[in-house]
């Protein structure tokens, strides 16, 4: 196994981790759980970290660098369900009739 990424936000690992599954590549994610629970340990050891197989890391790792570089890390756009406008991921609700966004809250 090789590690690939780390960031002290588990949002954007959580999102990362997702997009690599999407491209099929098989991650795991370690610390998910500890941060907040760090104790007396360096910050830095306890962020969440992405690994996958060496084989697949320089493949990770260009996905990761794209994924980076086009700011997906905003969430994906949505369709309203009521009026049927495309919104952008960012927006809590839709900007046309107000609708909230499906499966917030
Ligand atoms: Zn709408």
């Amino acid at each position: 196994m090789e590690r690939v990424y780390t960031a002290q936000d588990i949002m954007i690992v959580g999102h990362l981790e997702a997009v690599l599954e999407r491209h099929r590549i098989g991650c795991v994610v370690k610390n998910r759980f500890l941060v907040g629970g760090a104790g007396e340990l360096p910050p830095t050891d306890v962020w969440p970290e992405i690994w996958v197989r060496e084989d697949d890391a320089p493949r990770a790792r260009e996905v990761i660098a794209g994924v980076l570089a086009e700011g997906e890390a905003s969430p994906p756009d949505w369709t309203c369900p009521r009026c049927g406008e495309a919104v952008e991921g960012q927006f809590a609700e839709c900007w046309n009739c107000q609708t909230p966004a499906p499966g917030e809250g």
